[in-house]
């Protein structure tokens, strides 16, 4: 494969099992002044490697190609069209206006939605506390003290964040400048936290007050990408007090 930013030769990366089970393949571009890295990923539908390939990040993030290709997912003879100078535009990226936070509004690269309204990563923080407010949640299967009055809907929220791409179900957080300061670790708490906070407004929304049997999975864990998977069974409880 070559790299689409610089038309050099990449290095492959093969992840057969992540922290998950899905197959995942990177290519980094040998030249370190490039620093791209395309990824061909797990498609859950058919459960094999796609056959689609996107840029995921440069160092070239003013080239044209980042610019019209970032994330595209393309066919290995498109990205070779590209290499050669064509242009595909009907594949190309719509120039957007940069999404406005609901919270300073200010422009902002980040995009996290919460509920349905979209914020920058430092507005986000705050919010996701008062998203999940006031639903108790727990692992076990029951809460001390109260009793569960109506069992009402079993839910599972996806959480995974990459540096700049749109890869969740349900959740996104992304960085769109393809730069990452956050450690691991934070990112895996943010994405838990994130998961857990979207569940619980889920909870709300169905009418429930609590949720039960709480589970965390990591789904897949590879170069930048931290998955997180929650679940848990919304029910109404009333004290007994
Ligand atoms: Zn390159
Ligand atoms: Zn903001």
């Amino acid at each position: 494969m070559r790299c689409i930013v610089c038309g050099g030769p990449t290095n492959l990366l093969e992840k057969k099992k992540g922290f998950g089970s899905s197959p995942l393949k990177s290519f980094s571009c040998l030249d370190d002044s490039c620093g791209s890295v395309l990824i061909q990923e797990y498609d859950y539908k058919t459960k094999e490697l796609s056959e689609k390939i996107f840029l995921d990040r440069t160092k070239r993030t003013d080239s044209d190609i980042w610019k019209r290709y970032k994330y595209i997912r393309l066919l290995p003879d498109e990205i070779e069209r590209i290499v050669s100078g064509e242009r595909l535009h009907s594949l190309e990226q719509k120039v957007l206006e940069p999404d406005i936070c609901e919270g300073c509004k200010r422009p902002t690269g980040q995009v996290i939605e919460l509920g349905q309204k979209k914020y920058c990563w430092n507005c986000a923080k705050t919010n996701i506390e008062a998203l999940g407010s006031g639903i108790m949640a727990t692992t076990s299967s029951s809460f001390e003290g109260y009793k569960i009055i109506k069992y009402l809907d079993i839910e599972s929220v996806e959480s995974i964040w990459t540096p700049g791409f749109f890869g969740a179900t349900d959740a996104r957080i992304t960085d769109s400048s393809g730069t990452n300061n956050a450690t691991i670790e934070e990112k895996l708490n943010a994405a838990k936290k994130y998961a857990l906070a979207l569940l619980k407004s889920k909870a709300r929304a169905a009418g429930g007050n609590a949720l039960i049997g709480v589970q965390f999975d990591y789904k897949e864990f590879f170069v930048n990408y931290v998955g997180v998977v929650v679940n848990g069974t919304i029910v109404r409880i009333e004290s007994l007090h």
